[in-house]
């Protein structure tokens, strides 16, 4: 038999008798007996847990003081103002966030102080928010980048002003009685839309310096929007357990 045969030979194999004799489902797994629950994708989808719809931020408190959340809401927006960050009353495990933002449309400052905020995870991982556009940082600080751990794949960042979105799957580290960790958190973050953290291990708590460091923690905690003394805008803030 020349190659050309040979091969027709096996893949006539596979596609016959190859396939013929595989475990159902490929793997041989059972088939899952509950059917996946029916919603609508929305957005928000009917499944979410609406944080910020531009109305109020009553799920929200002060990071500060434990009080209301003093951001001004005005036309749908959430202004970051000088008065802290913000933390939800609800607190959250592993899921799935959706949150909009918008760098000052103002250019001010550089680096770090151009539209700086953060979306902090279980508030200790920071996806940094920040005005990547035509603006150098170091690249671990640089918008949609897990703060000092892990720079984004690419700068997906729009102009100052336009509005971006974060879109994240995130799961919590697992810790043990005594507070050591089983399980790293992991992220992965599309911004605007395109892969930027490819489900990345998170290796600690985010911080300016030092090397990232786990403290245990309870497996739910509150979402934290960073106040960075830079004027960004919120909208559209939703999230889903996992
Ligand atoms: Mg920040």
């Amino acid at each position: 038999m020349n190659n050309t045969l040979s091969r027709s030979a096996v893949c006539l194999f596979l596609l016959c008798g190859g396939v013929a004799t595989a475990p159902a489902g490929d793997g041989g797994e059972t088939p899952p007996k509950a059917e996946p629950r029916v919603i609508d994708p929305g957005p928000p989808p009917s499944d979410a847990i609406v944080l910020f719809d531009g109305k109020d931020l009553s799920q929200w408190k002060s990071e500060k003081d434990g009080g209301p959340a003093r951001w001004e809401v005005k036309e749908g927006v959430a202004t970051v103002n000088g008065t802290g960050s913000i933390t939800t009353r609800q607190a959250f495990g592993d899921c799935q966030l959706h949150v909009e933002w918008a760098a000052p449309a103002e250019v001010k400052g550089e680096g770090q102080g151009r539209g700086n905020s953060g979306v902090y995870l279980q508030e200790r991982y920071e996806i940094q928010v920040l005005d990547s556009f035509n603006n150098k940082t170091y690249y671990d600080g640089q918008a949609a980048a897990v703060y000092k751990q892990q720079a984004p794949l690419v700068n997906a960042c729009r102009r100052p002003g336009e509005w971006q979105t974060y879109d994240i799957v995130y799961h919590a580290p697992r810790f043990d009685g005594a507070g050591k960790l089983l399980q790293a958190a992991t992220v992965t973050v599309l911004h605007n839309g395109v892969l930027v953290q490819d489900h990345v291990e998170i290796k600690g708590s985010t911080g300016p310096s030092g090397a990232p460091k786990y403290v245990a923690h309870p497996l739910k905690q509150s979402l934290m929007l960073q106040d960075h003394a830079n004027p960004v805008r919120f909208r559209n803030i939703w999230i889903r357990d996992l």
